[in-house]
């Protein structure tokens, strides 16, 4: 297929995501280009014409050892001849039970249990089915309500837009949707004078006892993304937040659910970003790195004390949620060659230094630039908000960074890097080079 092809067949048949199709059409104000990509490695992706594009947001955040990793397309084509799939309702197999023992023992086997679904929002949606029936099964059906963090975002299916605090998503959608309250975020860039991250931590942690001292007796769990609010356009707090956030819980018999789908594996700096407050939550969502942009699979896991509050001999009482693919082997065994290069490659250690590289390359750059605001990073995250930003900002610098060689996709007005954890120092240039052209050009 030539690329003029490949995009004419694409916006006849395929409707894309998260995406106002009438952007990629002839004739649309600030048109968006659709990229025909037809093969990757490393960080690199490769367009139809030839054309090389630097991955720097992993493709979504999946793509954690970016494209074409020899040895997670080996671990898969393993698998593939020996079992690709078989259903995990009555029948179990090797890689989900490794892959399960080997998160927990991230854990420090806190969190033993693992129940497994395909993306995201699917796994937000299990961990608010499983706090709410933990309660009731424990006499405390009233315990159904569900409390968030304001941008918020923990996936877009009906279920999950209850605790998505994103109104451009939501809007559309409120009347099927039994919205939950969202609270103050800890978001450090709404520091007021004076005020550190720590203190907006402890407003934002004020705000959430005072909901709970109301309405404890009906909520189930508070769900939070631990560090970084991804979608909210990588809102960063202090870690403090998640220990005050614990420990109200505690106090008032709430469950605390970590959704570290997008944060979780090593992207902040630790493997698990709650592992920065010193807690853990009673769930935990993982999907997005976990297979690293090889194979769809989500999980939570969660402690004896849930997965105790549902065995008894009434089939009722057990947790009846299932997906066709659940615990897939193909998408375990991705999983489990993610994990291997963590500890071969001592990844964590290397993203350290790597990290710091970003950090330099990326304030060369834009530190002293007059339209920026609030230059922030954590682990392999960096970002920066742009000032009186028009309102089609976003397109105008994707489109602007693929001119520049690069693949970036800015959240409203902020530009945002979380590149794959393989990214080389001659890479960090190109990309940083091509994120300043871009926003030059944008803005322009
Ligand atoms: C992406 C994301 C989700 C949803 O995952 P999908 O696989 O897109 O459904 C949920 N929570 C967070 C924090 C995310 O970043």
């Amino acid at each position: 297929m030539s690329a003029a092809d490949l995009l004419e067949r694409s916006l006849a048949a395929v409707w894309h995501p998260c995406t106002q199709m009438r952007h990629h059409q002839p004739g649309a104000a600030t048109p968006l280009p659709l990229v025909p990509i037809v093969r990757g490695q490393g960080v690199w992706l490769e367009d139809a014409s030839g054309r090389r594009l630097l991955d720097g947001i992993s493709s979504w955040w999946v793509n954690l050892f970016g494209h074409c990793h020899p040895r997670i397309g080996a671990a898969i084509k393993d698998q593939l001849d020996t079992l690709e799939h078989v259903m995990l309702a009555g029948c179990t197999h090797p890689p989900v039970v490794e892959l399960s023992e080997r998160l927990a023992a991230l854990t420090g086997h806190h969190l033993g249990h693992a129940f497994y679904a395909s993306d995201g929002a699917s796994a937000t949606e299990v961990a608010l089915k499983m706090s709410a029936h933990t309660w009731r099964n424990r006499g405390r059906a009233q315990k159904c309500r569900f409390v968030s963090l304001a941008g918020g975002y923990h996936g877009e299916t009906v279920g999950a837009l209850a605790v998505t605090d994103v109104p451009l998503f939501r809007d559309a959608y409120a009347p099927l949707v039994l919205a939950g309250t969202a609270v103050m975020s800890p978001d450090a860039r709404q520091a007021q004078a004076g005020e550190n991250a720590a203190d907006v931590a402890l407003r934002a942690a004020e705000a959430l006892e005072a909901h709970l001292a109301a309405h404890h007796e009906e909520t189930a769990a508070l769900i939070v993304e631990p560090l970084v609010q991804g979608a909210a356009g990588m809102a960063m707090y202090d870690p403090a937040y998640l220990r005050h956030a614990r420990a109200l819980c505690d106090r008032y018999a709430v469950h605390l659910i970590a959704d570290e789908i997008a944060m979780g594996c090593g992207r902040t700096g630790t493997f698990f970003a709650s592992e920065q407050a010193g807690v853990w939550p009673d769930f935990l969502c993982l999907s997005k790195g976990i297979s690293a942009g090889y194979l769809p699979l989500s999980l939570v896991l969660t402690t004896d004390a849930v997965f105790n509050a549902f065995l008894d001999d009434d089939v009722a009482r057990g947790f009846l949620h299932s997906h066709s693919y659940t615990g897939n082997p193909l998408a375990c065994r991705a999983a489990l060659a993610t994990l291997d290069l963590f500890r071969d490659e001592d990844v964590l250690t290397a993203n350290i230094s790597r990290a710091r590289r970003l950090r330099e390359a990326f304030d060369k750059r834009f530190a002293e630039h007059p339209q920026l605001r609030h230059h922030r990073a954590q682990g392999m995250v960096l970002a920066f908000d742009v000032a009186d930003a028009p309102a089609d900002f976003s397109r105008r610098f994707f489109a602007a960074a693929l001119e520049a060689g690069v693949l970036l996709r800015p959240i409203g007005p902020t530009v945002y890097f979380m590149p794959p954890y393989v990214i080389d120092d001659v890479e960090i240039d190109h990309l940083m080079d091509g994120a300043a052209m871009a926003l030059a050009r944008a803005l322009a």
